[in-house]
């Protein structure tokens, strides 16, 4: 399930002085980092995987990423790429339930994109590497951090570069020292356990079953919620005739096979992906958490590291890029010596209310997807559909679907 992708060779030293040092290069710290080099300040961004992760998560992508995204100059390349979802339907034993219609939750992005996490990470490696070649570099993983007030110094280790032979060479401590260390270390962030920050996270007892497969369905670019009484099941498109199928699990399926999704799919919503068809499967349970403090000294913590929210809904990388676009402006007007103690007061309350939005979203879609008994479950989508009949209705829940 868990796959190593190929990614342009960034293996080598960090610089030894930056100004900004970000840990962390999933899509939030690289991101992050082509805003930064964006307002010409210097940012060496390390990451301790050799190659990007090919573990299939993040799909969705929404309107105000999307707009953060153009600012960085790859809104272009990741809309071309994905498939543009204009329409969410609800379904109920094989009837229609309601519809979203995302076209007016935003002027510019009327819809809701999707593109796998690998292709994205991908777009913004590269367009990282035009502005700055060697501000990526993998292969090396912080291990300490200490912060004397006016800079923070990072040790680190390269780990294991492969030489000619393929066989990962020895490791060797490094050190480089920043004025600001951004974690975008992810949900366990090593970084938020060396500044000794709280992070209050809590295991949901939601379990999910996901998988790829040939889309055979007639639906095109809809997004499909089936509201059963086994629990939800949910199907997007995705680029190259692919749909995601994710289903909720009364318990963790770790050994599932396709099969076994492929048979969950049919069984609660008569469609039959085809198994030998799957290119991806995945069980996951889920976990919340939100880090007490978002900015220790001159440590700034952002994306999964800070908080982790359930991907039913998927908000948990947009809601790390939403970070990202509201701290890079405030680390450049650092840099530029200005005093910006109120701004970061000011970034912490509104990316703490961010999370906690969309924290309280990602319930409530899970409450949505839970089995229930059937006379409930028509009661319930009876309800649902009344609401969404009303326009105005329908267009708040659509606004809130799409992070707005
Ligand atoms: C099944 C699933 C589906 C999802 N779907 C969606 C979706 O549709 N939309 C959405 O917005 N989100 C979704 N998410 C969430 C999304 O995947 C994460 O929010 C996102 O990956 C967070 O990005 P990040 O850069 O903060 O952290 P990560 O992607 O975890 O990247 C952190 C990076 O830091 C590196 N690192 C860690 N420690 C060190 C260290 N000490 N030194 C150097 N490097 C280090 C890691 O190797 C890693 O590359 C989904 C998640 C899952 C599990």
């Amino acid at each position: 399930m868990t796959a190593q992708a190929q990614s342009p060779g960034a293996v080598g030293l960090p610089r030894p002085e930056t100004d900004v040092a970000v840990v962390g290069g999933g899509p939030v710290g690289v991101f992050l980092a082509v805003l930064l080099a964006q307002a010409g300040v210097s940012v060496q961004v390390v990451e301790q995987r050799l190659e990007r992760s090919a573990h299939s998560r993040a799909i969705g992508i929404h309107p105000p990423s999307l707009e953060a995204l153009a600012g960085a100059g790859v809104a272009g390349k990741i809309t071309g790429e994905g498939v543009q979802v204009r329409r969410g339907e609800a379904r109920s034993s094989g009837r229609y339930v309601a519809a979203l219609d995302f076209a007016a939750a935003s002027e510019r992005f009327p819809y809701v994109l999707t593109l796998p996490q690998l292709r994205t990470e991908a777009i913004l490696e590269a367009r990282l590497k035009e502005l700055d070649s060697h501000a990526l570099v993998r292969g090396v993983r912080v291990t300490q951090l200490h912060d004397d007030g006016g800079r923070v110094r990072i040790s680190g280790v390269r780990t294991g570069v492969p030489g000619h032979s393929g066989a990962p060479g020895p490791s060797e401590d490094l050190e480089l020292s920043a004025r600001i260390v951004v974690a975008a270390d992810g949900a366990r962030s090593g970084v938020r356990r060396l500044l000794g920050t709280p992070c209050r996270t809590r295991a949901l007892r939601d379990s999910y079953l996901m998988g790829d497969f040939a889309d055979g369905t007639p639906d095109g670019s809809t997004a499909v919620l089936y509201l059963e009484s086994g629990g939800i099941v949910e199907s997007f498109p995705l680029p190259d005739g692919i749909r995601r199928w994710v289903a909720h699990t009364g318990q963790l399926l770790t050994g599932a096979t396709a099969a076994d999704l492929a048979a969950m799919v049919k069984e609660r919503t008569g469609v039959s992906p085809d198994p030998a068809s799957n290119t991806m499967l995945s069980a996951f349970a889920v976990r919340t958490g939100l880090v007490r403090d978002l900015v220790r000294g001159r440590t700034v913590l952002i994306g999964d590291a800070a908080h982790e929210v359930s991907p039913i809904g998927g908000q948990g990388m947009n809601l790390g890029w939403l970070d990202a676009a509201a701290l890079a402006p405030i680390i450049a007007a650092s840099v530029d010596g200005h005093d910006v103690g109120a701004s970061l007061a000011a970034y912490e309350r509104q990316r703490r209310r961010a999370a906690r939005v969309a924290s309280a979203q990602a319930r409530l879609n899970m409450a949505l997807g839970r089995p229930l008994d059937p006379a409930l479950l028509a009661a319930r989508n009876a309800g649902l559909a009344r609401v969404l009949r009303s326009p105005a209705a329908g267009n708040l829940v659509a606004r809130r679907f799409t992070m707005q």
